[in-house]
């Protein structure tokens, strides 16, 4: 297997502790670890470099594999996983990223985040601790958090005296979280959308259908566009060879303001509301 090692095209966001994440990565959510290896590889094929998993995706292994036989250096990749629910906790916490180490076959992530805040548990603030830790004994390289409401950040830096580089949150053109963009932005904090083409729901609508021919680009290219184009990190998970490719390719073209606002508008349309959990009662 070849591939091309060259340092890849995709612009890079820099986070409060100075380290970059590429604004487009691939996601690999419901992707079975035996269909992982080959989705992973794929999207490294195509110039991806960000790949976005979590323990309890059950694919960590896959991710890992795919990473180890394309050959591409370490310090070219920028991979995700996430602390799952149960193990949140500080002791418990420092146990699960190693074994997500063994799994990824990795020595550090680069990014780490607590997937779910599971308020009602009252352990974050210490779990956040001790991202603390292992990001200075150089397990991660970032550490942040996914599916924070603003209470529940503003209850993070209280408790920590440390502002997450990154909150990980469902976002698309049918739920486009402009306070709480605005409040990560305030912060500091860089905004990573999950589910960015509405797991599919996005790519029907009729206003991105329009702008999507008047560039002669697909529905989801001009979703993906919208949000880089508004400054999210985004990363839309396929395993389709022909999307993993085209979902890609986004750097030739550019929404104008008014078609930006536009999908921006898309919260009071038919594709509107949020299709995972509620931050403030899942877990
Ligand atoms: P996405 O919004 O990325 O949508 C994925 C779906 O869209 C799949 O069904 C895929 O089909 C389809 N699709 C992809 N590209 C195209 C295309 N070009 N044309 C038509 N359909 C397309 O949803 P995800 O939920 O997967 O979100 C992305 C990533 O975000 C996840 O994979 C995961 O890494 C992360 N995530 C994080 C969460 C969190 O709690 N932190 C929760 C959920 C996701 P197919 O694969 O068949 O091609």
């Amino acid at each position: 297997m070849t591939f091309n090692s060259e340092t890849s095209t995709v612009p890079t966001i820099t986070l409060n502790d100075g380290n970059s994440i590429p604004a487009l990565g691939f996601g690999v959510f419901q992707v079975p670890d035996e269909d992982t290896y080959d989705a992973v590889t794929h999207a490294l094929k195509a110039g991806y470099r960000s790949i976005d998993t979590a323990k309890v995706y059950d694919n960590e292994a896959g991710v890992g594999r795919a990473i180890a036989d394309s050959g591409i250096p370490r310090h070219e990749l920028f991979v995700t996983t996430k602390l799952w629910n149960d193990d949140q906790g500080y002791e418990s916490t420092v146990n699960a990223l190693d074994a997500s180490l063994v799994r990824l076959g990795l020595d550090y992530v680069d990014l780490y985040l607590i997937h779910w805040p599971v308020a009602k548990k009252g352990l974050f603030v210490d779990t956040f601790k001790a991202f603390q830790q292992l990001k200075k004994d150089g397990k991660t390289r970032s550490i942040g958090v996914s599916n924070f409401t603003q209470a529940h950040l503003e209850q993070l830096i209280e408790g920590t005296g440390e502002v997450p580089a990154v909150n990980q949150v469902e976002l698309h053109p049918g739920l486009s979280q402009s306070d709480l963009r605005a409040f990560h932005t305030g912060q500091g904090i860089a905004t990573e959308a999950w589910a960015p083409l509405g797991q599919g729901a996005s790519l029907g609508n009729e206003i991105i259908g329009d702008i999507a021919k008047t560039h002669g680009k697909t529905p989801a290219q001009v979703v993906i566009r919208w949000h880089l184009q508004i400054g999210n990190v985004v990363i839309p998970k396929s395993v389709t060879p022909e999307r993993i490719v085209s979902n890609f390719d986004v750097f030739d073209f550019e929404l104008t303001p008014e078609q930006i606002n536009a999908i921006g508008g898309l919260d009071d349309s038919d594709i509107a509301g949020r299709i995972g959990g509620d931050p403030d009662t899942f877990g």
